[in-house]
């Protein structure tokens, strides 16, 4: 019930959104330049009643770890997406920014907090051959490993990490950021959605402006490395007591897991009839290992039935949405929405 009377409060649309968000590209192989490109060529094709582009925000990880510094040190060493090696995949990403169908928003530094990433990896033997052979996929990692704002250096149940480690962390992260792409994030996606008040003040203070949840923050990890019972909730457009502005992104398009358009579709008209946004989360191994061709094939079906469906469409990017919200109901349409999201 709090929840459905938090979303009654949520700004309500005059015109249905939908936003794709797609996570985890950062270092590894050149693949990820051709998949961008190949994203980028088959999003200019599909444009909403203003003209714009369907947009896929990018959620940026900056590094992955280093394997022959770790083996030769014994310390966690990373690779950083400035380095030379993966240009091809920077500039691609902001070709993308440039065409208008990528909007680029911090995922994290790393996909995991480097102290937690190399306690594992003095002791469990499949973390040190993934980091040898695949050391880029961090998607592979155990999922409480890919959290990245957590104690887990000395085993599970997590622990908070100091405020002050976050601090220096999210400072680190936001200023790789402008290195990589010219300017800091304005939107972050903490990685597998667990974070604190910490993390959320230590976003703030670094400028970003909005922060995408799946409406409620997980704030650690189990003894079995599952994820906490949440400690709060989140609505659509709230602004936190940290200054941020939050989202909501709870629709799930993963082509390669069978994800079928029809019903990516039909979430997408349940939140137009509640006339909330449609964030879609989707990440980038759809898109890579040979599930390219199928999974553009199924975003072209996506989207081609979104235009169909929802002719008054607007594409627009997290931020776009977050700071300027096409609001403008008419009673009737507001009354009937509160009616609808009462009823949950
Ligand atoms: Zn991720």
């Amino acid at each position: 019930m709090r929840e459905r009377l938090l979303r009654l409060t949520a700004p309500v649309l005059e015109r249905p959104v939908v936003v794709i968000e797609s996570d985890d590209w950062g270092p590894g192989p050149a693949d990820q330049a051709l998949a961008l490109a190949a994203l980028r060529e088959r999003l200019l094709r599909f444009r909403d009643l203003a003209g714009n582009p369907a947009v896929m925000t990018i959620g940026v990880v900056l590094s992955i770890p280093d394997p022959a510094a770790i083996a030769a040190t014994g310390e966690y060493r990373a690779c950083l997406l400035d380095a030379p090696a993966y240009r091809p995949i920077v500039k691609a990403l902001l070709e993308g920014e440039r065409a208008g169908v990528f909007a680029l928003q911090l995922h994290g530094m790393a996909h995991y907090w480097p102290e937690n990433f190399l306690a594992f990896w003095r002791r469990d033997e499949a973390v040190r051959r993934w980091l040898a052979e695949d050391g880029w996929r961090t998607e592979k990692l155990p999922a409480w490993l890919q959290s990245r704002w957590i104690d887990a250096a000395h085993g599970l149940p997590s622990k908070p990490l100091p405020a002050e480690a976050i601090r220096r962390a999210v400072a680190e992260e936001t200023a790789c950021f402008a290195r990589c792409f010219g300017r800091p994030p304005k939107v972050v996606v903490p990685p597998t959605f667990v974070w604190d008040e910490n993390a959320e003040r230590a976003y703030a203070e670094a400028g970003v402006e909005v922060l995408i949840t799946p409406g409620r923050r997980f704030p650690g990890r189990d003894a079995q490395g599952r994820l906490l019972p949440a400690d709060r909730s989140y609505r659509h457009g709230q602004t936190l007591a940290s200054g941020l502005k939050c989202l909501v992104r709870d629709v799930y398009f993963e082509p390669a897991l069978g994800h079928d358009p029809a019903e990516t579709l039909a979430q997408i008209e349940s939140k137009w009839s509640r006339r909330e946004p449609a964030l879609l989360e989707t990440h980038r191994f759809n898109f890579l290992d040979g599930n390219l061709g199928d999974s553009l094939a199924a975003l072209e079906r996506l989207l081609r039935g979104v235009l169909e469906s929802f002719p008054e469409v607007r594409f627009l990017s997290s931020r776009q949405l977050a700071m300027d919200a096409p609001t403008a109901a008419p009673l009737s349409a507001r009354l009937q929405t509160a009616w609808r999201r009462l009823r949950g």
